[in-house]
Formats: structure tokens, sequence, C-alpha cells
């Protein structure tokens, strides 16, 4: 565990040094059920996972959790934030529970969480948990690398379904209205029905179609129904979706090696020039307008891939 901990701390901080450990540890990785909870900040994530998480472990399912906050870049707020989320699972050596909020270089959070998340497989974790603030870009990055997506939100977020309805719906295999005991949950339910049956067609012919469950994770109400429904998932993708999920592993790896690559090749060109230092003089042309940063940047790249690709 001490160990899992040092490597996720050092993946977070952007150390290029531990791609070694990831290297040997990615062979062992692949086994796991990757669960990404998404939704806006108070939704009830941390609530519903805790829940949950105490429903895989009565099935004696160790879990891994990573709490990914994109809004929050110091430590402090992760180390607050791992602290509260402990409480409960703090003595299960069953449940090891990590944040992330990405102090690395270049790459960002979907690579580093990528990279946690072959940690923790590796690390021998049943269900691992990404768990993630928001509904924008960064989440739906984040959220491609899980096999089972839950998207959360809550009554009377009119804003959450517009999101929804311009792109998430198309990565939610479970949707949750959390909080149903507020006013409203029946009017939220309708219109994501609504929404989902828009796509019958689609979810038809991939043979799951997303259930939408309410919740009241304070009170634990609806988390049965929750956790049925993600084991149904990991249950369809192994049974009937393994096509799916080879193309979710498929689109996980790709993301992967982009995403290395930018990192490499970056690292390498900097290398060459002679560190960032060696694009003051660029810079101040650019500032002086005797320079663009279009034709500055095309001109580097040229500069450096030019003799090697001759
Ligand atoms: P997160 O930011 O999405 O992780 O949300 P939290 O899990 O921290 O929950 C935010 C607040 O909502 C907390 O005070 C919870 O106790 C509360 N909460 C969570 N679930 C429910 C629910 O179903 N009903 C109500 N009324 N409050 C809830």
């Amino acid at each position: 565990m001490r160990a899992t901990a040092q490597l996720i701390r050092r993946i977070d901080d952007g150390d290029s040094g531990v791609f070694a450990e990831l290297a040997l540890l990615y062979r062992h990785a692949g086994r796991a059920h990757v669960i990404g909870f998404t939704g806006s900040p108070g939704v009830g994530k941390s609530t519903l996972v805790d829940r949950v998480v105490s429903r895989f472990r009565q099935d004696e399912r160790t879990v891994g959790i990573l709490a990914v906050d994109p809004t929050s870049p110091f430590t402090g707020g992760a180390i607050l934030g791992d602290r509260i989320r402990m409480q409960k699972h703090f003595l299960d050596e069953g449940v090891f529970i990590r944040s992330m909020a990405t102090r690395g270089k270049f790459g960002g959070l979907t690579r580093s969480t990528a990279d946690a998340i072959v940690v923790l497989d590796a690390m021998g974790k049943d269900v691992i948990i990404v768990e993630t603030v928001g509904v924008g870009q960064d989440e739906v990055d984040i959220v491609h690398n899980a096999h089972t997506t839950v998207l959360v939100t809550i009554p009377g977020m009119g804003d959450e379904i517009q999101a929804i309805k311009a792109g998430l719906m198309e990565i939610g295999d479970l949707f949750v209205v959390n909080k149903a005991d507020r006013e409203g949950a029946a009017k939220t339910l309708r219109e994501l029905r609504f929404l989902l049956q828009m796509s019958s067609d689609r979810y038809e012919a991939s043979g799951w179609t997303p259930p939408i469950i309410d919740t009241v994770a304070s009170a634990d109400q609806g988390v049965d129904e929750l956790y049925r429904a993600i084991l149904d998932h990991h249950h369809y993708l192994l049974e009937h979706g393994r096509e799916r999920l080879m193309e979710r592993d498929k689109m996980r790896a790709r993301n992967q090696i982009l995403d290395l690559l930018k990192e490499n090749l970056m690292e390498r060109t900097l290398e060459r020039l002679g560190g960032v230092q060696a694009l003051d003089g660029v810079v101040e042309e650019i500032v002086a307008k005797t320079k663009d940063p279009y034709g500055a940047s095309s001109e580097l790249v040229e500069r450096i891939l030019g003799g090697a690709v001759n």
C-alpha cells in the first residue's frame, strides 16, 4: 500500500521517472472493473461512492478509489478530501483511496488518471472507482478510462440536463438522479427518460439501455438498485459486450499513447532546444510583433523534425 501510494503521488506530481515502473506494471493490469462517477460538485457523488463501496465490500471485492478534482490545483484540498472520505473505510485494508489534482507538467489529468488506474489494477483491486467533479470536457476525457460510467445529477439542475443532452448522454451507461427526496425529482426523471428514448434505436442495437435510478444517498435509498445496475453492466460487458469492452480498451490505449507521445515529444523538443529558456528570444519577437506564435511554432517544429524526416 505504501508503494502504491508513493507511485500515485509521483504520477500526480508528473514525475516521468515512474514510466519504468508503469511499464512493468502494465502487463499485470487489465483485470479490474473500472467505474467512473461524474457529476457537478455537491450532487452527492462521494456519498454515493461511499455507499456503493460498502456493497462491494459486503461481497468481498477489493476497491480502489481515485477522487479526481481538476478544479483543485492544491494538494491541501486533496489531502483533506482523502481524510474525509477515508473515515468510514479507514481501517479497511480492502479499500484504497487517493485523490489526484494534477500538479504534473504535461499530459494532464486524463493521463495521470489512466496511469493511476494501471497501478491500482496491478495492485489487484477488483474494482476501481474514479470519481470526477463536473461535467466538462476534462471529465468526459477522464471518463473514457472507465468501463462503466455513472452520471449523477440531482433534481432541478436544468444546466446539467442540457450538458447531458449536448454530449454526455453518449458516455453514460447509468444515470442517477440523487437527492430524490428533493422537490422536482419526478420531473428530472421524466426529462432523462425522454432524452434516453430519443436514442433508443442506438441502445437497442448495442444491447444495453442505460437505466435511470433515483437515489437518496444520504439515507442509503436506491443504492442497492444502483449497485445491481453496476454489476449488470459489468456482466453485460463481459457476456455480450466484448466488442464494446474492446472498443473501450482501444480508446483508452489510443488516448494513452497520444498523451504519452505529446508528453515525450514536448520533453524531447525542449531538451533539444536547450530548455524552456531557449524560447525567450522567440517570445520577445512575438511580443514585439516581429513574429507571430503560429509561424514561430511551425518554424520550431520544422527545425527539430525537418532533419529527422529528411
Ligand atoms: P459530491 O461533491 O458530489 O461528492 O457531493 P457529496 O457526496 O459531498 O454530498 C454533498 C452534500 O449533499 C452532503 O452534505 C451530503 O450529505 C448531501 N447529500 C448526499 N446525498 C443526498 C441525498 O440523496 N439527499 C439529500 N437531501 N442530501 C444528500
